[in-house]
């Protein structure tokens, strides 16, 4: 039997809004545990905090309650600064809102993804996995949703980080694009 290497461990997670006086309970003690090399696919109805949860073990948003372990790191004891390098610096996200820069051509917006990482991968290579290699120079309002999509993972690819979180990442894509897509994810 191998040992695995865990990088990612949550326990009773909890995430609760609320709402005037009503209370939602995005999550309700979550337990849950990633190896390292593994890959995780999360699947559950439209509200059932998948998104929420996301955004709690990839730094951006703090727990209610319960505790989050990266890497070893629980993120509890993380202050802002801390934080925010160990967004810079360990994971990547592909957010179910593209969030590409309005006035950067899809080449730039993949720059500002490799420019944030010690060890990038090469920006015209990626962007060829992809299947964007001939819309380097187009802004993103002249791109359909996939091909936006595409750029978003492309940048998140490029920074070549330690852990990538991706919301729904072949949402906007067709079923053999979509595949194409989650192979060069999964490489
Ligand atoms: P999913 O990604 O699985 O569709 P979400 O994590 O986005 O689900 O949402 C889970 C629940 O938490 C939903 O009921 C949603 O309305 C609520 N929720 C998510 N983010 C917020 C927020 N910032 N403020 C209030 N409620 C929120
Ligand atoms: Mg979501």
């Amino acid at each position: 039997m191998t040992m695995k290497n865990v990088i990612v461990k949550t326990q009773a997670l909890k995430k609760y809004y609320q709402i005037g006086n009503q209370t939602v309970k995005a999550l309700d003690g979550v337990d849950f545990e990633v190896a390292e090399r593994e890959f995780v696919s999360i699947i559950g109805k439209s509200g059932s905090g998948k998104s929420t949860l996301l955004h709690m073990i990839g730094g951006l948003d703090t727990p209610s309650n319960g505790t989050v372990i990266v890497d070893g790191v629980n993120l509890e004891t993380l202050n802002s600064d801390q934080l925010a390098l160990f967004r810079r610096r360990k994971v990547g996200f592909i957010f179910q809102q593209y969030n590409l820069m309005p006035n950067m051509t899809v080449f730039e917006n993949v720059e500002v993804g490799a420019r944030l990482s010690h060890h990038p991968l090469d920006v015209e290579k990626v962007l060829q996995e992809v299947m964007l290699d001939d819309l380097f120079s187009q802004f993103p309002y002249q791109l359909s949703g996939g091909q936006q999509q595409r750029v978003a993972i492309a940048r998140a690819i490029a920074k070549n980080p330690s852990i990538l979180f991706c919301d729904e990442p072949t949402g906007a894509l067709d079923e053999e694009t979509g595949k194409t897509v989650l192979e060069v994810l999964q490489r």
